[in-house]
């Protein structure tokens, strides 16, 4: 057993092997020691002479193992017995039936239920990049190509965006040392490797064609390098779960722009889908607009969060189905209720296909589509486009429905071999050994007042057990009234156990009977697999119209319990936003109100917006608000807003806070660079930009250059809409372009402390408040009133004054200024020491001391 055992590890060296053995699955050697340790199980051995360290855990429960080594990044393999092992000879033949790893998991229960579980395969030719994303459990299945001269950064934001936990790429692409870091630093993903050959252009054709069909095809087939990444990334599917995947029937080629763009870091910065603080969901604006009912409504909300829509057309669809189920409460509610009781049929899809779908599964997907009627109904009030396509295009699936009402019993085992699966009354065969059995044993209940009266033993008992089969038992003191026609089973210590030929010949009907009723149970359940099997298109279909329906409702009902607006969107490149508020903010705030701010960004007067104010007036919160409004306006949704028109927006770009990224050995400053050069190269006059405190990882008048530089850049070659925010106030001076204005945040000055107003208003402040702010955050005092002093000083003496386009050449003057200042102040602070020295008193010791603090402070 151990050679085969080893054959088959060979082959799959980088696995942990689940070896069957009876009713165990068991893992050897080095595997027998991971699972030891990572799963908490015992390590043993059988023979005690050759010690073969194995560790075991029971199949019936070797799920929640499985998934548990596969979230620790291993990957397994199943191997079972594929013979009978009563018929076997010698060693039971074994194959590994599947492979496991986090892009190909076929458990619903191992999955985050509102996430897609996407195996994405990279082909990369040079510079050119083919993309195929596949949820096996959805069945879902798109593709697209990257050839752009920056296909990295795109390659970066399209992984982002689908957030795989397992990337297939060629060997080449695994050998680009710098890829791979830029992917490790980024992303938490396996990445497994084919060699170049897996990524064969022919073959994967042929493949495709045989799973998708010619018509799909026509235009995919024109790019070549997506065909190959398909081609592999479906080769791999089939590979792991040995199916040729049915479900698996339609595929999509997408192009990037025909969404909003949005890159890694505006991904990350905005907090879409995950928070910036825990990777969490709390605090998103997913968690804000997720009010679906059901786990296919939550994945695609958040698609549609990832991908928000550039055609008006299709996004007013969207809006105007989400303004008549705000309008309509009770329309809304009653679809809401049926909503609740559904399954998740999309990856109940999958799971009849490559999981182990059982008789509850079935019936989850009866109880799904029992509420479909029901749904089409309600929907047949609606009026408006999309709701009536929805409508329309739900399949009630009535005959589903029945097949399995009439078919599968309501309290099925989860075995599929035990029996009790199939209902009274579906099938001839089935009733009649459900009534032999049932008559059979009725006939043994009936035996044991039969024979105490013929006998006169009282105490005569009838019994079964799994060796001997029904028996019986006669106790020692009444061995002598026992009937001559009783034949000897088995002697016991108080009595014996005797069989009759009638006995027999029941307890052989009823065994018989029984058994054939297991197999022939299972043999129908499958029957009725495979007819679900054949309805999948159909299945899918409906799940996709819930699916739209659920993210529908959800955003109306936020919208009215948010108390949002339906926005105008408009072809024109201005952003009107009155009273607008954050999304996130505003639910999150504990003691305080939100105050709304209004915008209006126009390609004329009003493009870019340099906002000043002291640190924690609301400066981020503004400009985040903004961009969250533009998206959620994008994606169909309500606005967090008194009114809001929104000119469709190509890209939103994001450059804030300063995120240390050390594990790729760039800096704090580098990183803002990179992100800047990125936003420069690429923001259109289409875009939005927002841009928070630029240049402030670097020294102040580099900063401030750069910044300058950059806004001038923005307002002559991009014009694109901008929100900037700065500590420098220098750069306000920038009002005198055209198509640049100043705002400032308010805050109220009481005595030495400041009030945050949180209004955003023309102007520019005067002052930043950072010893305010530094004094509310709990700054010893002494500190504080050291700061004040300083400053002071600096001010009196700092006399920089800077003019548009004159930077360059005021930067070296200025700082040799801010130089002289600070030198000067640290002499006054060794002289005043000197002057206060009593050198009549002081001892040699002191006298060195202060020799050394003096020296410290020069
Ligand atoms: P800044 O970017 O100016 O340093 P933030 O935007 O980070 O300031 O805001 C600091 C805090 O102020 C936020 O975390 C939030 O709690 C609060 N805040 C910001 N804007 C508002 C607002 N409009 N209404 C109420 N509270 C706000």
């Amino acid at each position: 057993m151990i050679k085969q055992y080893r054959e088959i590890k060979e082959k799959y060296k980088d696995y942990i092997v689940f070896f069957r053995l009876g009713d165990f699955y068991e893992m050897f050697f080095e595997d027998a020691h991971i699972a030891a340790k990572e799963l908490e199980i015992a390590l043993t051995s059988r023979d005690p002479e050759n010690r073969v360290p194995m560790a075991g855990v029971p199949y019936h429960a070797a799920d929640q193992y499985i998934y548990k080594l596969i979230s620790k990044g291993y990957k397994v393999v199943i191997c079972e017995q594929v013979e009978d092992p009563k018929k076997a000879k010698g060693i039971v033949k074994r194959e590994v039936v599947k492979i496991i790893t986090p892009g190909t998991i076929t458990e619903i229960n191992a999955l985050d239920e509102k996430k897609n579980n996407y195996l994405v395969c990279i082909y990369r030719e040079k510079h050119n990049f083919g993309i195929a994303a596949a949820d096996l459990m959805t069945g879902e299945f798109v593709t697209t190509e990257i050839q752009s001269p920056y296909p990295y950064q795109e390659l970066l934001d399209e992984l982002s965006k689908l957030e795989p936990p397992e990337c297939l790429v060629n060997i080449s692409f695994y050998n680009d040392e710098a890829l791979q870091k830029i992917l490790k630093t980024n992303f938490n993903f396996l990445l497994t490797t084919r060699e170049d050959d897996y990524f064969n252009l022919e073959s994967a054709k042929e493949l495709l064609l045989s799973q998708f069909g010619e018509e799909q095809l026509a235009d995919i087939f024109k790019k070549t390098y997506s065909v190959i990444a398909s081609g592999a990334c479906l080769n791999y599917l089939r590979e792991t779960q040995k199916l040729t995947l049915n479900h698996i029937n339609s595929i999509k080629y997408y192009e990037r722009n025909e969404y909003m763009v949005l890159d890694i870091s505006c991904r990350k910065n905005l907090e879409l889908t995950e928070s910036l603080a825990d990777g969490k969901r709390y605090g998103t604006l997913f968690w804000v607009l997720d009010k679906t009912e059901t786990s296919m409504g939550g994945r695609t909300l958040r698609k549609w969060i990832e991908q928000p829509l550039i055609d008006i057309i299709k996004i007013k669809e969207r809006q105007d189905a989400v303004e008549e189920l705000y309008n309509d409460y009770f329309l809304r509610q009653e679809l809401k209720e049926q909503l609740k009781n559904l399954y998740d049929l999309e990856r109940l899809t999958g799971k009849l296909v490559c999981g182990n779908v059982n008789a509850r599964d079935l019936l989850a997907i009866k109880n799904t589509v029992k509420y479909f009627p029901k749904i089409k109904e309600l929907l047949a009030r609606c009026r408006t486009k999309l709701l009536v396509t929805l409508h329309n295009d739900l399949d009630p699936l009535n005959d589903v429905y029945e097949i399995l009402e009439n078919s599968i019993n309501e309290d099925p085992p989860l075995s599929l071999k035990e029996g009790g699966l199939i209902k009274d009354g579906f099938n001839a065969d089935i009733d009649k050994l459900r009534k032999a059995a049932t008559e059979g044993k009725s006939w043994i209940a009936e035996l044991e007042r039969k024979e105490r009266e013929r006998t006169g033993i009282k105490s005569l008992k009838v019994g079964y057990n799994k060796v001997f089969g029904y028996y019986i038992e006669v106790t020692k003191a009444n061995l002598p009234l026992v009937p001559k026609d009783y034949i000897r089973k088995q002697t016991l210590a108080n009595g014996e156990r005797f069989v009759t030929e009638e006995l027999k010949e029941y307890e052989s009907l009823i065994l018989g009977a029984e058994e054939k009723l297991l197999e022939l149970e299972y043999e129908v359940f499958c029957q009725i697999r495979e007819k679900l099997i054949a309805e999948i298109p159909r299945l899918k279909k409906s799940s996709q119209v819930i699916s739209v329906l659920d993210v529908l409702l959800s955003l109306a009902e936020v919208a009215a319990c948010n108390n949002y607006v339906k926005p105008e969107l408009t072809l024109n490149d201005e952003i009107h936003i009155v009273e607008g508020r954050h999304p996130v903010v505003e639910l999150t705030l504990k003691d305080e109100m939100f105050i709304p701010n209004d915008t209006h960004i126009d390609c004329k007067d009003s493009m870019i917006s340099i906002i000043t104010g002291p640190n924690m007036a609301g400066k981020s919160t503004y400009m985040r608000q903004v961009a969250l409004i533009v998206l959620m306006a994008h994606i169909g949704s309500f606005v967090p807003a008194k009114s809001a028109q929104i000119g469709i927006v190509d890209r939103i770009f994001t450059r804030i806070g300063a995120s240390d990224n050390l594990a790729s050995g760039q800096s704090t400053f580098m990183v803002e660079m990179v992100e800047v050069a990125n936003i420069l190269k690429n923001a259109t006059s289409k875009s939005l930009l927002i841009l928070d405190e630029i240049g402030r990882g670097t020294s102040t008048y580099d900063g401030l250059s750069i910044a300058w530089a950059v806004i001038e850049y923005i307002n002559k070659h991009i014009r694109a809409k901008t929100l900037f925010a700065t500590h420098y106030h220098e750069i306000t001076q920038l009002k005198k372009l055209k198509g640049v204005k100043n705002f400032k945040v308010l805050v109220k000055e009481r005595g030495e402390d400041i009030i945050f107003l949180r209004k955003i208003v023309d102007g520019e402040a005067d002052k930043s408040y950072g010893i305010q702010v530094a004094k509310l955050a709990g700054l010893p005092k002494s500190v504080i009133l050291r700061a004040q002093q300083i400053l002071e000083e600096l001010e009196q003496h700092d006399k920089s004054n800077i003019q548009t386009e004159q930077i360059a050449a005021a930067e070296d003057v200025a700082s040799s200024e801010t130089q002289l200042n600070i030198e000067s102040i640290k002499n006054e602070q060794v002289i005043r020491l000197i002057k206060d020295l009593d050198i009549n008193t002081i001892t040699p010791l002191e006298a060195l001391n202060l020799l050394y603090s003096i020296k410290q402070k020069l």
